[in-house]
Parts: structure tokens; C-alpha cells; sequence
């Protein structure tokens, strides 16, 4: 007989995963290597090292190891706020009236709001572990920096934000969590890095990216002895790290039974969605089981739904390796919108590589649609989600109701990266009917293209 489902299924403290899974080592053609910036050669272990931690190095370039042990000290951290909620939405369901059941993994219960401090916590630990004094990042929404100044100083680190301009000016409430934790945040682009004096003067009055706040941040690392660079997302250590999620939730779903046929998630880097679908997307490389993968983008940023296939600038300030990865272009500025973890130009390596085989699919939502599911959800379910979130909400709803259509009792599982707290300017937007869409033309996008590297 099949066990009644729980609203909210929680693991016990035996059953919380003790290792990450690297999807890497069950695919057959694997994601292609970083390369130098200036050589175009596949980059070493020891050059990488200048850049980021040992450890982290070593998770990087791993291709074999399927398992990575989570040491004692991160798995105690992870016991502070794991393991994260997988919740039926019955409430949901009910009032789609959709014959499909609905699963989302609640990333948001933690101060930072998000998933991001899951790598976070790792990252710190790794720093502190080889004896730095610090590191050194950047920050868009501000999501990755309060959650790398909690890891930071729960570890005893000094941890510097470089948080791209029209945040820090437009979410200072962000700005003062981290400094809260005791983190320094710096406006980018600032005049106390050499990129950021150069971007300044070419665009004065520039409200900052991503990119251009990576290039500060990866100068500031390399100058100052002791500090290595920290990234919150694309990387495959991060994805590595962002696996607890998703197999905390299916050990879950194993439990009980459950096999989900649809998972959905919001893609900016890449590491909520990988670190989610991971275990899941092992068993269909492995020909064990077949599931479908969305990651859903927005409009204005599609990487996956519009870019290019190709060896890529990581950073404005082409510091960073280069990444063979679906992008658009490390000059591309996508227009504002109000998703902030949304919008990398690029995307993971290793999904984008999943993507080019074929085992995951990728749809564009508008970001007007994507604050109506928001609402829609928060009235019903009671959590207020980030826009980011919003994005697999919006699909999640979508693929529900065309189950209401076709009458399948489909299983459907999708990533809540965290909370909306500190958006409520945009909701102001949204509900105040000022809310734009943009899709860029393809005019803007082979623009965008115009200065990747030439690499064979
Ligand atoms: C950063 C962030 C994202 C997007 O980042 P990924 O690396 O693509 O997961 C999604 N949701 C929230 C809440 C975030 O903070």
C-alpha cells in the first residue's frame, strides 16, 4: 500500500546525505576543460591555484570521483539549517484543480534566503582549511554575499563583497546584513581596483555587472597575500556543492515512493538547477531511469534558450579561465530586470554540456508572468518566493495545468531557491502595473557575440 504523502517530508538526521554526487563522473562525453585566458591551453591544477583554493581546485577538474565525503564540519553547519523542506503543495494542486502532484524543495529557510549557503559554508571551509585570511567575491542581488559573509565569519574570515552598483545603491538592506556578518561591500565598479578604474573612465556613470564586479573582485585576490577568490555560482565546484539539494529530496522522495517525471528549476549559473537535478540526471546517464529536466531562464537572459555553444570570457575583465559553456556573449548587458541571479551572460559548463547532448530542456518565461506566479503562489502556499525562484513556479504552474488538459497524474518536482524579502521593490513594480518585459532582438544577442575569443 502506498504510505500517505506528508505536507511537508523532512529527513531524519541519519539520512542526511554525508557525500556530494559529481555528475561529471557518470557522463560519457564530459564538459570541456577551462582554459588560460592568455595561452588558450587547458589550464593546470597548479595555475588554477592562484586563483582558488587548493581543495576547491581539486573539485573542479574532478572527472572521476562520484562521491566527495562532506567533511564533519560542513555537515555539522549543513545541521543548522538542514536538511530543507520538500513539501507537497496539496494547497496548490487543489486550487489548479490540475490532476498532477506538485513538489518544491524549499531552499529559503535559512538567513541568506537562498541556496546559496550551501556552497558557501564549503567554500569558507576550504579557505580556512589551507590557513588564508580571507576571501575575496562579487555579489548581483546580493544573495551570494550575505550568504558567503555568514560562512565567513562562522569560520573566522575576513570576506570583501564586490556588490555591482545599482544593487548596493537600490538594497541597502542587504548591503548592512553583510556587514552585519562583518563583511567590507564596495560599489563596483569602485576606483580601488585597476579593472574598475578602467571601466569607470570608458563608462562613466555605469550602474556595474556581474562581470565587471569578478574582475574587481579576482584583482583584489590576487594582490592582497593570503586571499583567494570565491565564486557563488557556473563553477562546477558549486554544483557539486549544491547537490545536497537535490539528494537530500531524493532520498525523500525514494522514502516515500515518489518518482517525480518533471524537474524544473530557474537557471542563472546553472547551480541550483544542476545541484537539484544531479542525482536525478546520474540515474538517465546511466540509463537507470528517464526524467525530464527544465531550467527555465528569462526573457531578457536567455544563455541556454538563445546563446552559443562556445569558449567564453567568464568576467568583463577576461581574468577569469575560459569556459566552454552556452552564453551570450561576456560584453552582453542584459536589461534590468528583477531577477538579479538571473542575469550571468553564461551559464555552467557541465549543464550546458547536458544541455548540447540533449538531456535537459530549456524554456524562456516574461517577467511579468513570472511576479503573477509569485503572487499567485504566496496567496496559496503561503511563502513569499525571490523572483528567481518565481521562474520554475511560473513553468511548475504551467506544466500542472496542461495535466488538466491531458488528465495525466504527472509528478512534478521544482526548486524554491529562496525568499523574496529584499525584492519587494520590484513586487512595488509589479503591483503598481510599471513592470516591463524585454526580449532582447537578435540583433542585441549577435552583438553580445561579437567579442568572444577566437579558440578552435
Ligand atoms: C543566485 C540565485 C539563483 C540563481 O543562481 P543559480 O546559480 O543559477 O542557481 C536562483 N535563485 C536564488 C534565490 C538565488 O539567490
Amino acid at each position: 500500500m502506498e504510505k500517505a504523502i506528508p505536507y511537508k517530508i523532512y529527513l531524519e538526521e541519519s539520512e542526511l546525505p554525508k557525500a556530494w554526487y559529481n555528475v561529471k563522473a557518470d557522463m560519457q562525453v564530459k564538459p570541456a576543460p577551462l582554459l588560460d585566458p592568455v595561452t588558450k591551453k587547458p589550464i593546470t591544477e597548479e595555475e588554477l591555484s592562484k586563483v582558488f583554493c587548493n581543495e576547491l581546485v581539486k573539485q573542479e577538474l574532478d572527472e572521476t570521483n562520484a562521491y566527495i565525503p562532506i567533511p564533519e564540519e560542513i555537515l555539522s553547519f549543513y545541521k543548522m539549517y538542514r536538511p530543507a523542506p520538500l513539501v507537497r503543495a496539496y494547497c496548490l494542486e487543489q486550487k489548479l484543480k490540475t490532476p498532477a502532484k506538485i513538489y518544491y524543495k524549499f531552499e529559503g529557510n535559512n538567513t541568506s534566503g537562498s541556496h546559496k549557503l550551501n556552497s558557501a559554508i564549503a567554500q569558507a571551509y576550504y579557505a580556512k582549511k589551507q590557513g588564508l585570511k580571507g576571501v575575496t567575491t562579487e555579489t548581483g542581488a546580493g544573495q551570494w554575499g550575505t550568504a558567503l559573509s555568514m560562512a565567513c565569519s562562522y569560520f573566522g574570515l575576513d570576506c570583501k563583497v564586490f556588490m555591482v552598483k545599482v544593487s548596493y545603491e537600490q538594497k541597502p538592506f542587504r548591503r548592512e546584513v553583510m556587514r552585519t556578518y562583518g563583511a567590507s561591500v564596495t560599489p563596483s565598479p569602485s576606483d580601488k581596483t585597476e579593472v574598475g578604474k578602467k571601466i569607470l573612465s570608458e563608462h562613466p556613470g555605469t550602474s556595474g555587472s556581474l562581470g565587471c564586479a569578478i574582475s574587481e573582485a579576482v584583482e583584489t585576490a590576487s594582490k592582497l597575500d593570503g586571499y583567494r577568490y570565491v565564486l557563488g555560482s557556473v563553477l562546477n565546484q558549486v554544483l557539486l556543492h549544491q547537490t545536497i539539494i537535490g539528494l537530500e529530496t531524493k532520498t525523500a522522495m525514494d522514502k516515500y515512493g515518489i518518482k517525480p517525471d518533471i524537474i524544473i528549476g530557474c537557471a542563472g549559473g546553472g547551480s541550483n538547477l544542476g545541484g537539484l537535478i544531479s542525482p536525478f540526471m546520474g540515474q538517465k546517464l546511466r540509463g537507470e531511469a528517464d526524467y525530464r529536466f527544465i531550467a527555465v531562464e528569462p526573457e531578457s537572459c536567455p544563455s541556454l534558450s538563445r546563446g552559443k555553444y562556445v569558449y567564453d570570457y567568464c568576467d568583463t575583465g577576461r581574468v577569469c579561465p575560459l569556459s566552454k559553456m552556452y552564453t551570450l556573449g561576456s560584453g552582453f548587458i542584459p536589461a534590468p530586470n528583477h531577477a538579479g541571479g538571473l542575469r550571468y551572460h553564461g551559464m555552467s559548463s557541465t549543464l550546458s554540456a547536458l544541455y548540447d547532448q540533449g538531456y535537459m530542456e530549456a524554456v524562456t518565461v516574461k517577467q511579468t508572468e513570472v511576479f503573477e506566479a509569485a503572487e499567485y503562489f504566496a496567496r496559496i502556499e503561503g511563502i513569499l518566493p525571490a523572483p528567481e525562484s518565481s521562474h520554475a513556479i511560473k513553468v511548475a504552474i504551467d506544466e500542472a495545468k496542461k495535466c488538466i488538459e491531458t488528465g495525466e497524474e504527472k509528478t512534478i518536482l521544482f526548486g524554491l531557491t529562496g525568499t523574496g524579502y529584499f525584492d519587494m521593490l520590484a513586487y512595488e513594480k509589479f503591483h503598481d502595473g510599471n513592470m516591463v518585459n524585454y526580449r532582447p532582438t537578435d540583433e542585441e544577442i549577435l552583438n553580445g557575440l561579437k567579442n568572444i575569443p577566437d579558440v578552435e
